[in-house]
């Protein structure tokens, strides 16, 4: 396996494997860490883990098989597509949950490959419902309600359809019920007390039932959040819920190569419309990697990237797959043609990235592009 070379690399050893841009790295070992704080705090209720979106970006079967390992057996995507894909990554007794519901015609693939749909409304009950008969078995599904967010699950005025359905017996075979926070992100929000009052009148309404509740930030909040099954997403990728409560580790390191360098005068235009100019003489070397490879446009002229903790700030606009960098910081022998500097890492967070870009960690990492090369440690 292949490690992020040094900084202190000679110039002319460096490169890339594969030809490609920059080092991906994804640390599993930090992912298991954190899986096991997050598993720790959602005790003695069990931690899902949420690999929806190839697993925030970093690779739903390779996430999930590690997580498994550490002992996790359920696990959301949100799309169908994922839990097909997912499915033979994953040993029989690993539950694959599909938060966005059942879509019609999906009900029989849903079935025979062992995936349990979140149902979202009636109409899906009915068509689960209707295949479990057909098939003369019955069918694990999970019911989400709406508790004030107005995106997926039961709306209140489903409610009485489902006690019908419930009290005429069904083929379907409740495993939890669930609803998402739409605030969990801010421990102040008074939407996270209302939407717990919400759902506690749920539980209230058909006892007896598991609850999954708390997404990362739902785990911050409290114990009476917390429910029988956690689902966090992005606390197990180390990205931030609300600043400094985050205790989860950084998983993912991003290095990418210096693809030129030169010094320019002051009063020199540097990339797309001239929207920078030098104000002195400066060094500038040119990284290949842009918006295209998930470097927000936004950065231009805002964000920095690091080498050897040194600050090197981003001048001009972000290009779709380079950007200009000012290293007047460092000795003009210090980097070069193939040079690595850290764009994420323990000088530059997910988070710092995230904030710079005015977009949130998700975002930052369900774009990282795929002209990096992938290295799991
Ligand atoms: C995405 C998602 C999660 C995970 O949320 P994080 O904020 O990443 O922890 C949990 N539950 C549902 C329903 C989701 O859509």
């Amino acid at each position: 396996m292949h490690t992020v070379r040094p900084n202190d690399l000679h110039i002319e050893d460096a490169c890339v494997v594969g030809g490609a841009s920059g080092y991906l790295t994804i640390d599993l070992g930090a992912l298991s860490r954190n899986y096991e704080l997050l598993a720790g705090m959602a005790a003695p209720g069990k931690a899902a883990a949420v690999v929806k979106a190839d697993a925030y970006g970093l690779g739903a079967e390779r996430v999930s098989r590690t997580l498994y390992a550490r002992g996790c057996r359920h696990f959301f995507v949100a799309q169908f597509i994922e839990a097909t894909r997912l499915r033979p990554a994953l040993s029989h007794d690993a539950r694959i949950f599909v938060l966005n519901g059942l879509q019609p015609g999906n009900e029989d693939v849903c079935a025979y490959e062992n995936i349990v749909p979140v149902i979202n409304s009636m109409d899906q009950w009915r068509n689960w419902n209707r295949t479990a008969r057909r098939l003369g078995r019955q069918l694990p599904a999970v019911v989400q309600f709406d508790t004030g967010m107005s995106r997926l699950g039961l709306p209140p005025e489903e409610r009485p359809l489902l006690d019908e359905a419930l009290a005429h017996g069904s083929d379907v075979d409740i495993l939890f019920m669930m609803s998402h926070l739409a605030s969990a992100d801010d421990g102040d929000s008074a939407q996270n007390g209302e939407q717990l009052e919400e759902f506690r009148k749920i539980a209230t309404e058909y006892p007896g039932y598991d609850l999954s509740f708390a997404n990362s930030g739902g785990l911050f909040l409290g114990a009476p959040y917390r429910g029988t099954l956690a689902r966090p997403g992005i606390a197990l990728y180390g990205g931030s819920l609300s600043g400094a409560r985050n205790p989860t580790e950084a998983v993912v390191r991003l290095d990418v190569a210096i693809v030129q360098t030169r010094t320019v005068p002051g009063g020199t235009k540097v990339g797309y419309g001239g929207a920078h100019v030098t104000t002195r003489e400066t060094r500038l070397a040119t990284i290949a990697a842009g918006y295209a490879d998930g470097l927000p446009r936004s950065l231009s002229d805002r964000g920095a990237v690091y080498f050897d903790g040194v600050r090197l700030p981003i001048v001009g606009r972000v290009s779709m797959d380079s950007i200009t960098i000012d290293v007047s910081a460092l000795p003009e022998s210090a980097i070069g043609l193939g040079s690595l500097v850290e764009v994420i890492g323990p000088n530059r967070t997910l988070d710092d990235i995230a904030e710079e870009a005015g977009t949130i960690s998700y975002e930052i990492l369900t774009q990282l592009g795929n002209r990096y090369h992938r290295q799991y440690r």
